[in-house]
């Protein structure tokens, strides 16, 4: 468990940031290996999560809320549920889901392979 409350928050605010960025970039319709991926990655998001408390909690939350991957908006609307259940526990406001869409937009269009990453 990290003991310092600010490099909590700090890894909190970086791993979501990943995470709904990673769901805004996912396919629209995936492979099932896409989706067998993508549900692999958050369970092993979840196992090694460096915060011990925080891992135990999503574990729990995955459980009740099992990982969406079958379309790019399904696993954005997941993550931002699952985000908004961390939120409420710990008494933080809610995020409006319906926002999600434009919220995390990484710069990497696809197939802007010399642009801007
Ligand atoms: P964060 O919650 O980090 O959010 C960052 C930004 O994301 C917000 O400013 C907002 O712009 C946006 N956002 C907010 N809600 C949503 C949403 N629902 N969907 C999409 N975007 C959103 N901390 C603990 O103290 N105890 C815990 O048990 C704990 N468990 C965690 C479990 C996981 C899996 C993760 C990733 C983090 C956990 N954290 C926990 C950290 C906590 O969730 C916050 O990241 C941290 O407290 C910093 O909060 P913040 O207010 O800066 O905003």
């Amino acid at each position: 468990k990290l003991g310092n409350e600010t490099i909590k928050a700090e890894l909190g605010r970086a791993a979501w940031k990943l995470l709904h960025t990673t769901f805004a970039r996912f396919p629209d319709q995936p492979t099932a290996d896409e989706s067998a991926a993508l549900e692999s990655y958050i369970r092993l998001f979840q196992r090694l999560y460096p915060c011990g408390e925080c891992a135990e909690h999503f574990g729990l939350l995955l459980e009740q809320f099992p990982p969406q991957v079958s379309s790019r908006s399904a696993a954005a609307a997941w993550g931002c549920h699952v985000h908004n259940e961390v939120n409420k526990r710990l008494r933080k406001e809610l995020f409006d889901c319906s926002n999600i869409g434009d919220f995390y937009d990484c710069g990497c269009a696809d197939g802007d392979e010399e642009g801007e990453n």
